[in-house]
């Protein structure tokens, strides 16, 4: 998960990280109110995550609460590259005297982290990475060591800050590491990291990317989470504990194991590509190894609540869960959502390997209205393809 600059700014002023104040304003007025409790020069910034906010207009310096409303009137509904602006930070404002770049993040092909530093900081580091690379230094260094005094002041020397300035910057370096540690973030960027007029080291932009997989450790990073723009189905499918991505076509898809589901999409895609209105797949969804009724019943649940299918497709190779089971789960499933008022689609489903026979004859006997079974893959995909396209 990527975090809003603000976000990232909490989180170093937390873990002692030298920040300026920062509120969060969706209007002008807000952001005006926000202006006069801070006091002085604010900056008022565009909050989306993406970069070069500052050159697409998004960063906006101004010298009073009026020109903070002005600024936010400006910036709020932005287009940055792709991403409406939809909240601004209101922050104090810094007198810069020079601009750096730090960042700590995971190694993957070294399997070590890594923090990079630069003297030139503020512009885009891919730019000075690939113009200037000596002007980047980079380490990587075990997560068993940490960043260390010796590996901060190295770095710092390496990148030719002096004396004064490396004695400042070394404890800010162990707090960005703090913070990525204790946090569990897969990136901790500051771009710009500042020293102001009067000598002090502050960071002035953070991007922080978090580890979803160490999300059980950090129940209160759900806090952080953006619902509005997290698609509404996706919210409701997690809730539900569901491994679901909606997808833009109209075949609701449900299988057992992400292989499965991944080669039904493509099939599915396949035996669309010659109908009219050439449908496709409306979402992923993996119910996974022990898909019970209710398992089932929400995996349709939220499948039928997509106003863009028209037809599901269930595709279960039976391992450990039988088919028999799965075939309960669906005749169950079906009658949960009848008993809420929920309109069935038309359905298909492909049951093949353990208990297949048994689970075929409790669909047969069930006798589930708009229920279409189907033996092979390929016959399914094409049966739920047709009940989908356009001349149905
Ligand atoms: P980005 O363009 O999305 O990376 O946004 P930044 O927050 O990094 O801001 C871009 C640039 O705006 C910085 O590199 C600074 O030069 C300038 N800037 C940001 N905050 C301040 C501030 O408080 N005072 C001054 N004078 N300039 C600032
Ligand atoms: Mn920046």
């Amino acid at each position: 998960m990527d975090l809003y600059e603000y976000q990232a700014r909490d989180l170093f002023d937390k873990h002692k990280v030298p920040v300026l104040k920062g509120v969060v304003a969706t209007s002008p007025t807000q952001a005006e109110q926000a202006a006069s409790t801070l006091g002085g020069t604010v900056v008022v910034k565009a909050q989306v995550k993406v970069g070069g906010r500052g050159k697409a207009g998004g960063v906006k310096l101004a010298h009073s609460p009026q020109e903070a409303a002005d600024a936010a009137d400006a910036i709020l509904g932005l287009n940055i590259k792709g991403h409406v602006v939809r909240k601004v930070m209101v922050a104090e404002g810094a007198d810069i005297a020079e601009e750096y770049y730090f960042s700590i993040l995971l190694d993957r092909t070294k399997r070590r982290y890594m923090a990079m530093l630069s003297k030139e900081g503020g512009v885009e580091i891919e730019q000075l990475a690939k113009e200037r690379p000596e002007a980047l230094v980079r380490r990587n260094f075990s997560p068993l060591d940490g960043m260390t005094d010796t590996l901060a002041r190295e770095m710092a020397q390496e990148a030719g800050f002096d004396d004064e300035d490396v004695k400042k910057l070394v404890p800010v370096f162990k707090k960005l590491y703090d913070v990525y540690t204790s946090e569990d973030a897969t990136l901790v960027e500051v771009n710009p990291l500042v020293k102001t007029a009067s000598g002090e080291i502050l960071a002035l932009d953070g991007k922080v990317s978090l580890d979803d997989n160490a999300r059980f450790r950090h129940p209160e990073h759900s806090e952080l989470e953006d619902h509005s723009a997290v698609n509404p189905l996706e919210l409701k499918a997690q809730k539900m504990g569901l491994n679901y991505v909606k997808l833009d076509g109209s075949v609701g898809i449900i299988g057992n194991g992400a292989g499965l589901v991944m080669s039904t999409l493509d099939v599915v895609a396949y035996a669309g590509e010659d109908l009219p209105g050439q449908p496709k797949p409306a979402n992923f969804l993996d119910i996974g190894g022990g898909a019970n009724a209710e398992v089932m019943a929400n995996g349709l649940e939220v499948i039928l609540g997509d106003d863009q299918v028209k037809s599901v497709f269930v595709n279960v190779f039976g391992g450990i869960t039988a088919c028999d089971e799965v075939a309960k789960g669906i005749v169950q499933a079906y009658r949960i959502l009848e008993a809420d008022g929920i309109t069935p689609k038309p359905l298909v489903v492909r049951l093949d390997g353990n208990n297949a026979e048994k689970g075929r004859q409790i669909l047969d006997e069930a006798n589930v209205p708009g229920l279409q079974r189907e033996d092979t893959m390929d016959s399914a995909a094409r049966a739920a393809a047709e009940l989908a396209a356009d001349n149905n």
